[in-house]
């Protein structure tokens, strides 16, 4: 039985229409009724979390369609956070890269792409802004496949499917011909083409963690992908290290991601992505959570360090 789930990395150089895509996804899933953020933008939420002091650079953002759940999760597009962009394709089954139908693809498109590719990763392209009136999405579309080529983009990567349209007025087509009418051709697309996520709902609970928040009473929580089992608050997870340690927790709440940042969820099953909070003060990226004591923990996932380090003056 092949989950219900799909979960996507969103690429795009900045300004291209990444945030606009994602509310538009998130209006045709209904879920702006269901919430009262309805005016605020799913993916801007830089200012909230200041406020509320959680960090959360990569964010995540969960869209309810045809019984489907699609996990949205943003990738920085800067240099600077490369070991993001790599925890981020640790997560994913496959990425959406949104390209401006007049620039085409920019130097973060790039960037973010070649990660995607390395991870073994197949895209969905977006040609986005069709309705400017210096839109060349044909020519938009070559560019990106010579992209693919350059970024040495195995057979199934570089037969990409395309869509074309626009984030702003609400609709995506198979061709820029086809008729203007909503996003229904984008979803299908992602519930066609991406892959479901590889997860035993049968297994006992297991999770790589994939990066870490904070939040102010929960403290630590470690984000991942559910990769057996499910995981709900009051359950015992172990904190499992390859060097042997095994440190049991009980699970205080857990996280899932909508709208806006994250929310309280009621827990999370195989193939999902869930937020823990266990009171674990030294989990780290790269570690294993498990139902059991008895389970052997993930191999550790080696991240490279940031590619562009910080440098003072003094
Ligand atoms: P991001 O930086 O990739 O998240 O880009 P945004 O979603 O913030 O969009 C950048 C700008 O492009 C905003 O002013 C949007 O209103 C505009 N924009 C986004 N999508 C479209 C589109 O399909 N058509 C047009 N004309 N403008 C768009």
């Amino acid at each position: 039985m092949s989950l219900k789930i799909r979960n996507l990395a969103i690429i795009a150089h900045v300004d291209h229409g990444k945030t606009t895509l994602v509310d538009q996804l998130l209006q045709a899933g209904g879920t702006y009724r269901d919430n009262q953020a309805q005016q605020e933008r799913a993916m801007d939420s830089m200012d909230l979390e200041k406020e509320k002091g959680i960090t959360i650079k990569a964010k995540n953002t969960s869209i309810h369609w045809e019984g489907y759940t699609i996990n949205i999760v943003d990738t920085p597009g800067h240099a600077d956070f490369g070991a993001e962009v790599e925890r981020v394709m640790k997560m994913v089954d496959g990425v959406l890269l949104v390209v401006d139908a007049s620039g085409g693809p920019q130097a973060q498109t790039r960037f973010v792409l070649r990660k995607a590719m390395q991870e073994g990763l197949k895209p969905i392209v977006v040609v986005n802004k069709i309705d400017r009136p210096l839109a060349t999405p044909l020519k938009v579309h070559d560019q990106v496949l010579e992209l693919l080529l350059d970024l040495d983009a195995d057979e199934e990567q570089f037969n990409a499917p395309f869509c074309y349209g626009s984030a702003r007025d609400g609709y995506f087509m198979d061709h820029p011909d086809d008729e203007r009418k909503d996003c229904v051709p984008l979803l299908k697309k992602i519930i066609e083409h991406i892959p479901a996520p590889k997860a035993d709902p049968e297994a006992p609970f297991l999770m790589l963690v994939s990066n870490i928040e904070w939040d102010d009473y929960v403290g630590r929580v470690a984000v991942g992908k559910v990769l057996g089992g499910s995981v709900k608050k009051g359950d015992t997870v172990w904190l499992l290290r390859e060097d042997g340690t095994k440190t049991q927790s009980k699970v205080m709440k857990t996280f899932s991601y909508s709208g806006l940042a994250t929310t309280d969820s009621e827990g999370c099953s195989a193939g999902g992505i869930v937020g823990v909070a266990a009171g674990i003060e030294n989990v780290n990226i790269g570690e294993t959570l498990a139902g059991s004591a008895d389970q052997e923990p993930l191999p550790f996932v080696a991240i490279d360090p940031p590619t562009v380090s910080m440098q003072f003056s003094i």
